[in-house]
């Protein structure tokens, strides 16, 4: 395919960003992606993870450059410095933390996103509709209603923090945003959560300015979820003692052993004590679709707003976090600014009535619907379900194989795709938190380690779309091997 000649003449080289050799780029191009389509496709070869040198280290370590350099130079290096040194969350023997796994469909929509550099703050422009269409789909997933407002961001860290200003401009009204809380709350305000919560929900109160003291951590009970009990004595309490309570943030999945907190009780009692309800589903509430554990956060449709994260469960490539909120007026109230340059005209490209800038504090915002369009049309939702299924499947796989050895006990069950256990006799987790780094060191895997009851224990979250019940057979192999072998 040839280029067609610019309509104008070109701009002095100097003076223009793009190549002078169109078909050179092109040439590099082609073979850049199809050096990553190779990287995908081999995901489980090579180390999980690999320690970057000191002497790559340093490799980053220049004066700005002030001269450009050869493409075919920057790619090489990427190749050579950059690649073999990512976090390794596209292997399938990656079990540490949280981490979706990418997926090629995905990043092919990220690299068209790149070329259409679309500004998805506003504007009447195509990126607009598709990320209507993404928030639509989520709404009819999650039980919302189709009018339900919804926004990209970047993780769900951000979405629970706009999901918590949003619930303060419910209960204080819209004048919070010139007053300040001081000025418009009659009390301190507060909010409840499970002990086992993100810690970016008390993020979230302390970038408020309402303060993480001032949110309850109600205890768990035996199966992880919040004890609803204690919530309605600590509701009770605060209300007693002149306090303001105000939201309620329930959990789907926790990062720790992936529990769910009952959010039909949760919904009960927020409609009863007329609490703001938000979850936190930031990879659970994709169970929306998974037949056979959807019934795990029953409730969700009754919340008011819920943040989840396209890039754990669903694979889309980082970062694609995502706020649905049921009232889209409130929550355009809560962000929208009635700024001249923002100004709207009834037609041309400065039309249309909510633009996503109405709905967060980012103005330039890039296009992160079109790779989850793509991710979300390509594979389908039933198969990105059947991948969620699949994992927690191979969780229990792990989970069996644990309780059946004489080396490890469980001490955190699969509950989904979650599993925590430790060596025998480890009682200070000091063993445990020696094989997980040298698992990582020797790069044949990636758990994480958590603290449970005050001891380190090994976690294993099983996200991975590429993990199979044969990745963990060679997972328990190569801990025993370790064990066995430093044992005689
Ligand atoms: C990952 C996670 C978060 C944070 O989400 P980010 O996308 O990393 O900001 C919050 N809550 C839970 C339960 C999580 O698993």
């Amino acid at each position: 395919m040839s280029v067609k000649p610019p309509l104008g003449p070109a701009a002095p080289a100097a003076r223009t960003l793009d190549p002078a050799d169109w078909e050179q780029f092109r040439r590099l191009s082609h073979a850049a992606l199809d050096d990553m389509i190779s990287f995908m496709a081999s995901a489980g070869e090579g180390p999980v993870w690999q320690a970057a040198p000191d002497t790559v280290r340093q490799r980053f370590r220049t004066a700005i450059p002030h001269a450009g350099t050869d493409l075919a130079e920057v790619l090489a290096d990427f190749r050579a410095d950059i690649k073999p040194y990512g976090t390794g969350n596209t292997h399938p023997l990656f079990m540490g933390w949280v981490h979706g796994a990418g997926n090629p469909a995905g990043m092919l929509g990220e690299m068209l996103a790149a070329g259409l550099n679309a500004n998805c703050g506003g504007r009447d422009h195509i990126g607009l509709e598709v990320e209507r269409q993404v928030t639509q789909w989520t709404a009819e997933l999650m039980g919302y209603p189709k009018d339900a407002s919804g926004l990209f961001v970047t993780g769900t860290s951000m979405a629970n923090f706009l999901a918590l200003l949003v619930a303060r401009t419910a209960l204080l009204g819209t004048n919070v945003r010139s007053q300040g809380i001081t000025a418009t709350a009659s009390a301190t305000l507060t909010s409840y959560t499970s002990a086992e919560a993100h810690g970016c929900v008390a993020q979230a109160m302390e970038l408020a300015g309402l303060g993480s003291a001032n949110l309850r951590r109600v205890p768990v009970g035996p199966d992880g979820g919040m004890r609803t009990d204690n919530l309605a004595q600590m509701i009770a309490g605060d209300r007693a003692a002149g306090l303001l309570p105000f939201m309620l943030v329930g959990t789907a999945g926790t990062v720790n052993t992936g529990a769910y907190d009952d959010l039909t009780a949760l919904a009960d009692i927020a409609e009863r004590e007329r609490l703001w309800f938000h979850i936190d589903g930031a990879f659970g509430a994709l169970l929306a679709l998974a037949p056979d554990l959807r019934h795990k956060i029953a409730g969700i449709e009754r919340s008011q707003s819920v943040a989840f994260d396209f890039h754990k469960w669903a694979h889309v490539p980082y970062d694609a976090g995502f706020l649905l909120v049921r009232d889209p007026a409130l929550h355009r109230q809560t962000f929208a600014s009635p700024v001249a340059y923002l100004s709207r005209a009834p037609r041309g490209l400065a039309a249309g009535e909510t633009w996503p800038c109405d709905l967060g504090p980012d103005l330039s915002r890039g296009f992160r619907a079109l790779k989850t369009w793509f991710t979300l049309r390509v594979h389908g939702v039933d198969q990105i379900g059947a991948c969620i299924s699949h994992c927690c499947a191979v969780a229990r796989h792990l989970e069996r194989r644990i309780s059946a050895s004489n080396l490890f006990e469980v001490v955190s069950p699969a509950r989904s795709n979650i599993v925590c256990f430790g060596i025998r006799g480890d009682a200070k987790g000091e063993r445990n938190q020696a094989m997980v780094m040298d698992l990582h060191e020797s790069g044949e895997a990636a758990p994480s380690i958590t603290v449970i009851d005050g001891r380190p224990v090994i976690r294993c979250a099983i996200v991975n779309h590429r993990t199979s019940e044969g990745h963990i057979d060679q997972f328990i192999a190569m801990m025993t091997a370790r064990l066995t072998g430093s044992a005689t």
